[in-house]
């Protein structure tokens, strides 16, 4: 017994170590691979669920990598997060969908709004609304979606002031996740955001579950009457996308329709199939 509890440890330490190295050198690649230019935007299309056209999409970030191929977020975000390089992945992927937003509109093809998700260290950063100035936003063509844990941040202060700034620029606010956090109907409230993103925890389970139906449906009610909008994800099927509509959701993003795709896959679908 005595070998076994040595040989596990061992093993725990060596896998650690290995973790540790690893973490290391993403964190070196990743560095590396800002100045590479390797970071990019992939796209994932949102629908109005009554009308079936083409609302806008999300922007989502990715890491085209020289030798692993294409990394999601999951695997580096974390790591991009300790290195404190959110906030620059996050400029630069609104930076290019807003220039892809034109060069769609170059090649005919109207996407109406592009979301990015912003992070908290992007939104408390003091140079942002100076750096959002200058970038002339036509209103409706951007939005922010932020997570609930933004909102109950200690410096709410600095938030309340961007907050209210970043919309008189004409960007949009969307409460990301919703349904996960802890947001209360009162902050909801003070903060009116534009739209509300039905988290797919929430979504995903509405067919078969009534709980989560209900939860769906009164969270799409309370929006409504707020005059919030109201966008499901992880939208998987069109079965699903059917219940959504006749609860009353607005917008609609998720497998059912597309993946995240580059901005040629994007540009190529949206011909094949008339996205519009
Ligand atoms: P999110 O904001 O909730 O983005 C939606 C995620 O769900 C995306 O994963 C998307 O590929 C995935 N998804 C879309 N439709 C479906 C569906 O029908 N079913 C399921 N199961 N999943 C679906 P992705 O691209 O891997 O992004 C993961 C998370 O990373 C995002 O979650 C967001 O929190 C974060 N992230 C992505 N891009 C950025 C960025 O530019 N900046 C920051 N700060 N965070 C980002
Ligand atoms: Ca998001
Ligand atoms: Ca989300
Ligand atoms: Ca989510």
């Amino acid at each position: 017994a005595k070998r076994m509890g040595r040989n596990r440890f061992e093993f725990f330490t060596q896998n650690l170590q290995a973790e540790i190295v690893n973490s290391k050198r993403t964190a070196d690649e990743i560095l590396a691979g800002i100045e590479r230019d390797e970071f990019t935007a992939w796209y994932q299309p949102q629908f109005c669920a009554r009308t079936m056209q083409l609302t806008g999409v999300e922007a989502l970030v990715r890491w085209q990598h020289p030798t692993h191929g294409l990394i999601t977020p999951d695997r580096f975000l974390g790591i991009a997060e300790e290195l404190n390089v959110v906030a620059t992945l996050d400029q630069l992927v609104m930076q290019t969908a807003l220039k892809d937003r034109m060069r769609w509109a170059a090649m005919g093809i109207n996407v109406p709004k592009v979301s990015v998700n912003v992070s908290s260290r992007r939104l408390h950063d003091e140079a942002l609304i100076a750096s959002l100035k200058g970038l002339s936003i036509t209103p409706g063509e951007l939005c922010f979606e932020l997570v609930e844990s933004i909102f109950l941040d200690d410096r709410e202060a600095i938030t309340d002031i961007n907050l209210e700034q970043i919309k008189a620029l004409g960007i949009d606010i969307e409460i990301d996740d919703f349904g996960t956090g802890h947001t209360s109907i009162v902050s909801l409230l003070k903060l009116k955001p534009k739209r509300l993103k039905i988290d797919r925890q929430l979504v995903m389970p509405i067919l078969e579950s009534t709980r989560e139906r209900a939860l769906v449906r009164s969270i799409i009610d309370l929006a409504r009457s707020l005059g919030v909008e109201t966008v499901a994800e992880g939208v998987e099927t069109l079965d699903h996308a059917r219940m959504l509509a006749e609860l009353g959701c607005d917008m609609l993003q998720g497998y059912a329709f597309a993946r995240p795709l580059s901005f040629d896959a994007f540009s190529q679908r949206t011909i094949d199939t008339g996205w519009k």
